[in-house]
């Protein structure tokens, strides 16, 4: 099945077809460092994570751009507030933003290129776009974009320029669409910017935060590129400026795909750090959540669709998530003969119907996510398999190869969810460090009942259930297992 994703330059789902065989070429907004990412932009980066690791297992070659904005309106206000240099403002930020990638096992990028790194193919860009003339020095000595001189400016956006007022300008980053107006390229220098400012030809000043994008995009990855993401707040006029700078200065198209994911809400309103409703994903975590459960809640809608986020959703995507992770551990005990509470497998005589369901549901999964990512779709076909899976546990009649073939379609399907197998080898890491510990008191326990010192016994299994280990007592003998937030 050919891959289609959902265009917003064309508002409408097109075939994907990367410009070179093979390799695909992928620019994604990365995060403004002032404060830490919210769950709702990681909203975004996972979407971007899905985009990268769906191509990637389709075989394509992916060269990821996410650039770290490092300068703008924002982290200059807060690093002077804060009394500290603006790299050592933005510094801790980015880190933070590193680290919370890894903790949602988002894939790598190629490359995050900072802002601050890249002035000079930003002077280039606006010495260019002056020269040809879509660009002027206005009366506070910034250089706008006059959006007038781009025949197509507004398309991308759906914005209507005619109603223009001539010489309206805005001097911020972010705007809405009632404001539109030529927008910044290089800020004035300021007293307000401290001593953050370049030196250039056209004056001292700093890049706006659209010309930032424009210029890593092209120096990493070319004039034209394949896909550009980002959450649908972008689209105007971030995005649209980014077009309108790029293809001015190069005469040739700047990408071919862009790709928008809807918001992360909270009781209907958009998750921002203005509107103070956000949590960070270290909010997340201190609730004791298991950060994969948040990334498949993330990843549960369809991503042109909104989403409200809830704790009670969350709650019911860790038992999901539970559910998942105990069938795969089944699986890999089964196979490696560890699993105690049925000792033999069947003879199974003819085990090709489940190895056919495996493969169908692996095809459905993957047909799902062609046709423009559609999670809600994909994660149909991993449900209905694990409850295969678990008919078939129960009742002893897969065979080993049904259980290798198992345990490979929830692998292949978790190399894109990154979901279960990161929980997995979590839990198995933790199992590891307090096994000895839980053993050695469940000989304690076992003296002190044998002893009839059942008070003992009792602080015991308190004891450790306050560790997040349960005991069971089964036909004499006693087993631990993790509680579900472990
Ligand atoms: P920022 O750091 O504000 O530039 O945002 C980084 C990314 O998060 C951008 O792609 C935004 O579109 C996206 N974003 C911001 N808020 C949300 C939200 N509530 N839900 C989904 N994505 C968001
Ligand atoms: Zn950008």
């Amino acid at each position: 099945m050919a891959i289609e994703y959902y265009n917003t330059l064309t508002r409408k789902k097109e075939k994907f077809v990367p410009i070179k065989k093979d390799k695909v070429s992928f620019y994604a907004c990365g995060p403004t460092v002032y404060a830490p990412a919210h769950i709702g932009n990681f909203r975004t980066f996972v979407f971007e994570d899905l985009l990268h690791r769906h191509l990637t297992y389709q075989g394509f070659n992916v060269e990821l751009i996410m650039n770290i904005t490092d300068v703008d309106d924002k982290t200059i206000k807060a690093s002077i507030e804060q009394k500290v240099s603006l790299k050592d403002y933005t510094q801790k930020y980015s880190s933070i933003f590193l680290n919370d990638l890894e903790k949602l096992n988002i894939k790598k990028a190629t490359n995050y290129p900072y802002a601050t790194e890249h002035i000079q193919p930003m002077i280039d860009l606006v010495e260019v776009l002056l020269e040809k003339k879509f660009a002027y020095i206005g009366e506070d000595k910034s250089v706008y974009f006059s959006i007038r001189k781009f025949a197509d400016y507004g398309k991308f956006a759906n914005i209507d320029i005619s109603s223009l007022k001539p010489g309206a300008r805005v001097n911020n980053d972010s705007y809405t669409k009632d404001n539109v107006s030529d927008f910044v390229l290089w800020k004035a220098y300021d007293e307000a910017d401290g001593n953050v400012f370049w030196q250039t030809s056209f004056g001292k000043g700093r890049p706006g935060w659209h010309l930032e994008c424009s210029a890593m995009s092209m120096q990493y990855l070319g004039k034209t590129i394949d896909i550009h993401a980002g959450g649908v707040d972008l689209i105007f006029p971030h995005h649209q400026n980014e077009i309108a700078q790029s293809e001015c200065s190069t005469n040739q198209k700047f990408c071919n795909y862009w790709l928008h994911s809807e918001h992360l809400k909270v009781d209907g309103a958009k998750m921002s750090k203005s509107l103070g409703n956000f949590y960070t994903l270290d909010d997340i975590i201190n609730k004791g959540y298991n950060v994969n459960s948040l990334r498949l809640f993330l990843l549960s809608a369809h991503y042109r669709q909104s989403l409200n986020f809830t704790f009670v959703g969350l709650d019911s995507m860790e038992k999901t998530l539970n559910g998942l992770v105990e069938t795969y551990r089944t699986l890999k005990l089964m196979i490696t003969n560890q699993f105690n509470s049925q000792t033999k497998l069947n003879e199974v005589s003819d085990d090709s119907s489940f190895e056919k369901l495996c493969l169908s549901n692996l095809n459905g999964f993957i047909n799902s996510l062609d046709d423009d990512l559609n999670t809600p779709q994909a994660f149909s076909y991993l449900f209905l398999l694990e409850k295969e899976i678990n008919k078939g546990i129960s009742s002893n009649s897969l065979s080993i190869n049904n259980l290798r073939t198992a345990k490979d379609t929830l692998e292949k399907m978790d190399s894109i969810l990154q979901v279960i197998i990161p929980t997995f080898n979590e839990r198995e890491k933790t199992i590891d460090k307090l096994s000895s510990f839980a053993n050695s008191m469940i000989e304690k326990r076992k003296l002190a009942k044998q002893e009839g010192n059942y008070q003992l016994a009792d602080s015991i299994r308190k004891e450790l259930l306050e560790k997040g280990i349960i005991l069971e007592d089964v036909g004499g003998n006693t087993i631990w297992k993790l509680t579900s937030n472990n």
